[in-house]
């Protein structure tokens, strides 16, 4: 008889996961269902272009329907709004209920707002393509409205978090600015472009020579960098930093840190701080039903420490879920997860990046560092496409 399983989220991981089960199992054997609450599988590590208008919606969202047209896949689009691993039962926003034979957790990440008061309320986050258009028609705004009243709130654009995800926001936003304010005739020079870091210096997983080269090409671009500044309270457009400044900023984006999906914490499944424990397969400690991908879970490397929440672990993660799936529910010998690291790719707008590549962390910068950015993407989405079109 056709097993049931249900996929929960179709980001890298949960992507990754459903296809690679159907290069082994056929929808006689299993049945597959996908629950997403977009209808769209989003490229998250291209969002920031999207926030700063440099490519279209079509380039980071790919429509699932499609994806997964032929393939016998069920899409759900739906918010899980919970999940009970002791009940086996998969609650969504439609009102349905799923049940499964096996269960694969991939919902991703949440901004983490640290219980800084006021932060949720008052700024705009990037973890999703709305998000992106949001962040971009903001600031296109608040230009447009800078333009008419001078008002220099409208024109201060403040990153909150100088990790990747602000560092590749703001080098973005950075390198528009110029054609954006010229539209409506604002000197762009009139534009604060702003990040603060709670730490001592931006990017810290970069060794100290690439973190210097990343902040001067960001500072010949009009970027301010506030290092050593946690944010600790936010009231409307007034961003309150430790040392007692204040930042009016009209347009404010928090990108300092994710941590685990509530859900998961909820669901009856063991967690460690928020993300799922999981074996050397993948499978959840406490359910041997359940396999947690990507951001959901944690994964400890050989040093000991968590692996960090990274878009090419999701989709190793999600690759060897398929197979262990497939073993799971045939009885087979599972494959134990290890990691390929291939390295840290930070763009730095449109012409520049900085990156470690590879096991031995070369560096890389300028030019090529830009280049295997975009190759990353590339065969990121050639390999997807690859996988969509041979499987099954
Ligand atoms: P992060 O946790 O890596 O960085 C958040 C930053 O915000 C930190 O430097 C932290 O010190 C700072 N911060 C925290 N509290 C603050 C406060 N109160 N005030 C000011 N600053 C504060 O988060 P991220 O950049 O969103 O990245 C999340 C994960 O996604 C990471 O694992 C990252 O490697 C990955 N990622 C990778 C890429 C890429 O490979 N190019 C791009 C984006 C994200």
């Amino acid at each position: 008889m056709s097993k049931k399983v249900v996929i929960l989220g179709a980001g890298y991981g949960g992507l990754l996961a459903a296809i690679n089960i159907r290069k082994y199992l056929n929808k006689d054997q299993a049945q597959v269902t996908v629950v997403n609450q977009y209808p769209t599988h989003q490229i998250i590590t291209e969002l920031h272009r999207l926030a700063a208008g440099s490519v279209s919606e079509q380039a980071v969202a790919m429509p699932l329907a499609k994806l997964f047209k032929g393939k016998d896949i069920d899409l759900k689009i739906a918010k899980v709004e919970s999940f009970s691993v002791d009940q086996k039962e998969v609650k969504l926003s439609d009102g349905s209920t799923l049940s499964y034979d096996a269960l694969v957790v991939a919902l991703g990440s949440k901004t983490a707002y640290f219980g800084i008061p006021g932060l949720e309320e008052n700024s705009m986050v990037l973890k999703s393509a709305d998000d992106a258009n949001q962040i971009y028609q903001h600031i296109e705004e608040r230009i447009a409205e800078y333009a008419k009243t001078k008002n220099a709130a409208d024109a201060t654009i403040l990153i909150g978090g100088g990790g990747l995800t602000g560092v590749e926001l703001v080098g973005e936003i950075a390198d528009i600015m110029p054609k954006l304010a010229g539209k409506y005739g604002v000197d762009p020079k009139e534009v604060k472009l702003l990040l603060v870091e709670a730490g001592p210096k931006i990017l810290p997983v970069l060794p100290d020579h690439l973190i210097e080269r990343a902040t001067a090409s960001l500072e010949a671009r009009g970027v301010q960098f506030l290092t050593g500044l946690p944010v600790t309270n936010v009231e409307g457009n007034v961003i309150d930093l430790k040392d007692g400044q204040k930042i009016i900023a009209n347009t404010f984006v928090w990108t300092g840190g994710v941590q685990g999906n509530p859900l998961v914490g909820q669901s009856g499944l063991d967690v460690d701080r928020g993300r799922a424990t999981v074996n050397e397969f993948l499978q959840s400690t406490s359910h041997k039903d359940v396999f947690v991908v990507g951001d959901s879970a944690v994964v400890f490397g050989p040093e000991g420490r968590p692996f960090p929440p990274t878009a090419q672990i999701a989709w190793q993660m999600g690759e060897q879920t398929g197979y262990n799936l497939y073993a799971f529910l045939e009885n087979k010998s599972f494959k134990e997860f290890s990691q390929v690291n291939s390295g840290t790719l930070a763009s730095l707008g449109r012409k520049d990046a900085v990156a470690t590549i590879g096991a031995n962390s070369t560096p890389l910068k300028g030019l090529p560092a830009s280049l295997m950015k975009e190759a990353s993407n590339v065969r990121y989405l050639s390999h997807i496409k690859a996988l969509f079109s041979l499987a099954y």
